[in-house]
């Protein structure tokens, strides 16, 4: 498969380019919410279909990539396979400040830049760009091909993207001026709202957790919020589990002030009609050095892979899960417990070469 400007000449060039620019067929490919927007520009409003261009679901039957925001590490080697398993010719928009230069995540570890990866013909900015500078591009696009300026005209060179070999051209941020030395986690401040069926909730819980809590409030409507200790912790989840029957989340907040993680369960119904929106928030704090916590798997099957995720960016161990010391989502050479606060970020990885 050639890759340069060639395709286009001879004398059937001009069917070929007016060919390709009314078949501008995106392979699906989305990787965060920038797809939304997207998905916008395809949809009836829109119709970005007008313009020949389709989302198809088969890289092998596709010409063009459009890169919905963030690249993590692990999502750009999909996005490389992806765009090898595409024929020539083939075009790559990047949209989103995520795709640009990492947007709201700048500077993270997981931090990719699509153009580091592939060969970009439009970045477009934005968080999230609108449906409308979508199609803008796909007509730049369409006038590029036509010009014969397209993309495949550029040389592209093939990089490395595992940590190390990353090359990266931004300068690093400044530290920050000004660090809190204790800044306020605050996760179950009470709040006065008016909600009747909360406040006998409370009155219920308190009574059925009777010794097995330190503190329950109302933190705001639909929302309980019950402190107590990893000792204690599974004792809870045994009384609730029938009734609030799913894990919604699982959190650790890292708080190494204090030299402690917070480690919270939300957890809700799908069962009880009356608990459906309400959610419970049951959380302990643990030692930041001896970070160990009791897996509620057993009680909220739900809760499995989130602890294993939490494991893996705080190093967390939770008791009783099985996966504990396997990495489950992050890339294999991304560094130990990447979110725990006081990971440095490699400088190098950010200064000219
Ligand atoms: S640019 Fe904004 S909308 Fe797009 S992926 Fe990033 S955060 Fe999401």
């Amino acid at each position: 498969m050639s890759n340069t400007s060639q395709d286009f000449s001879g004398p059937l060039g001009l069917i070929k380019k007016w060919g390709t620019k009314w078949s501008l067929w995106p392979v699906h490919l989305v990787t965060a919410c920038c797809g939304v927007e997207l998905a916008h520009a395809y949809a009836s409003g829109y119709d970005g279909e007008r313009l020949g261009s389709l989302n198809y679901g088969i890289s092998r039957q596709t010409n063009l990539i459009i890169v919905e925001g963030a690249i993590s590490r692990k999502m750009a080697r999909v996005l490389k396979i992806t765009y090898e398993q595409m024929p020539d010719p083939k075009f790559v928009i990047v949209m989103g400040a995520c795709g640009l230069k990492g947007g709201l995540f700048w500077n993270g570890y997981h931090m990719v830049r699509p153009s580091d990866v592939v060969p970009v013909d439009f970045f477009i900015p934005g968080c999230p760009p609108t449906p409308e500078s979508l199609l803008r591009a796909i007509r730049e696009l369409q006038e590029k091909i036509m010009k014969g300026e397209s993309r495949n005209t550029i040389e592209f060179e093939r990089c490395d993207i595992s940590a190390e070999g990353r090359s990266c051209r931004a300068l690093a941020p400044s530290s920050p001026k000004y660090l809190a030395p204790t800044p306020s986690i605050a996760v179950d401040v009470p709040k006065e709202v008016e909600w009747e069926f909360g406040a006998k909730l409370v009155e219920e819980l308190r009574s059925e957790l009777d010794g097995l809590y330190d503190q329950i409030t109302i933190t705001g409507k639909n929302r309980i919020a019950i402190r107590t200790c990893r000792r204690r912790i599974s004792a809870i989840a045994s009384k609730l589990c029938s009734k609030f029957d799913h894990v919604k989340n699982v959190n650790v907040i890292d708080l190494p002030h204090e030299n402690s993680f917070i480690v919270e369960y939300q957890v809700s119904s799908y069962s009880v009609r009356d608990l459906m929106p309400v959610v419970v928030n049951i959380f302990a704090r643990i030692p930041r050095d001896n970070p160990r916590f009791p897996s509620l798997r057993s009680f909220w099957e739900s809760a499995d892979y989130m602890e294993r995720e939490m494991h893996e960016f705080f190093g967390v161990w939770f008791e009783g899960n099985p996966a504990m010391g396997e990495r489950f989502l992050l890339a294999p050479d991304t560094p130990d417990y990447p979110l725990r606060k006081d990971r440095k970020v490699v400088e190098e990885r950010y200064v000219e070469g």
